[in-house]
């Protein structure tokens, strides 16, 4: 396809052109010139990886989500708000296994007072010396308003703290439709992507993502993209991108079969259509470590990272720090320890 060609030759695709090779393109084709391009953007034959342990410091969330099985209501009897000691010990068990980075990331919980969350930063950074990524945009602006301050004056204050990254987490697909039927109290798209320009214009940079496989369109993938594309236009505080799939958790919202050419597929596409994000990350958790492989032919240049916390998908994932630059050698690559913020 000539628009393949277009991509590849480092011009920028329209939404509309997106779409068509969405819809047409034979996905090894997308492929080999996501590969191309690949190589261009991130010469050399180097794989990332990073370590780092996700501490979930409450399940408490009044959010909802239709897929979610974590959150509990506040006067549920596994509710639980994790105190520093606990989060301590989570990070030196994550340090003893080679991480030096944690992602802070709980449900919404109004009852949770602004001291905790700067008491937890100061303790990871200063006393446990780690980085820490945290915070979902809907978590940011729920924290903000439940203590009456901007999201300005919030991410000053984190950022005080310790905090040095942020996820793009809770983005599923960015497409109000879809966000009515997953997350009808999440924030609405152009929110969300405002509050995480927001974040970067702040100095907290972080990744992207989008979580596919339920009744989203071919379109909706696309706005999807366009949204990511146009904010990192305002603020280019996406180091990287990630395609994960939804995965089974409950039975409220409809899942369905990602095969592999369709996640291959739209992987290679995100190479082609970010020329403004520097790196694209495989998703080993969801697809397994043999369509890892060859998405580190299909656009991909990292493999997000390894497994410290235990986890229901772990079975496709790597545990060790041996085990990830092992995979990343055996696929062809040079591994290199990178990390949350490709610093
Ligand atoms: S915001 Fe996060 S924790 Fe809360 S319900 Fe949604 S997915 Fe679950």
């Amino acid at each position: 396809m000539n628009v393949l060609q277009k991509a590849v030759e480092g011009n920028r695709l329209t939404p509309t052109e997106a779409l068509d090779i969405l819809k047409n393109a034979p996905w090894t084709q997308v492929a080999e010139a996501a590969n191309t391009v690949r190589h261009r953007i991130n010469p050399g034959n180097k794989v990332g990886y990073t370590a780092f342990r996700i501490v979930n410091y409450t399940n408490v969330c009044e959010i909802t989500c239709s897929f979610c099985s974590f959150c509990r209501p506040a006067h549920s009897s596994e509710a639980y708000v994790l105190s520093l000691d606990e989060i301590r010990q989570k990070t030196i068990e994550a340090k003893a296994k080679g991480a030096d980075q944690i992602f802070l990331q709980g449900g919404v919980n109004k009852d949770i007072p602004l001291s905790y969350y700067t008491d937890v930063l100061n303790m990871l950074t200063q006393e446990m010396g780690v980085k820490v990524r945290g915070f979902s945009p809907v978590e940011l602006v729920r924290i903000a308003e439940f203590n009456g301050i901007t999201l300005d004056e919030l991410l000053d204050i984190f950022k005080a703290a310790g905090l040095s990254s942020v996820p793009g987490a809770g983005a599923e697909i960015l497409s109000d439709r879809m966000r009515q039927m997953l997350s009808p109290k999440k924030l609405p798209a152009q929110q969300w992507c405002d509050t995480l320009a927001a974040c970067h214009k702040k100095g907290l940079p972080g990744s992207a993502n989008i979580v596919f496989g339920s009744i989203e369109t071919p379109e909706e993938i696309i706005e999807h993209l366009d949204y990511v594309r146009k904010t990192q236009d305002i603020a280019h505080g996406f180091k990287s991108f990630v395609v994960w799939t939804f995965q089974p958790q409950t039975d409220k919202f409809p899942i369905r079969h990602v095969r592999g050419d369709e996640y291959l597929k739209l992987l290679a596409l995100t190479r082609l259509y970010f020329d403004n994000i520097p790196h694209i990350e495989v998703s080993l958790l969801g697809m397994g470590l043999s369509l890892g492989e060859l998405g580190l032919h299909s656009g991909a240049d990292d493999i997000n990272s390894i497994v410290i916390e235990e986890n229901v998908l772990q079975n496709h994932g790597l545990t060790t720090i041996e085990q990830a630059e092992e995979f990343i050698k055996n696929a062809g690559f040079t591994p290199y320890h990178r990390s949350l913020n490709f610093d």
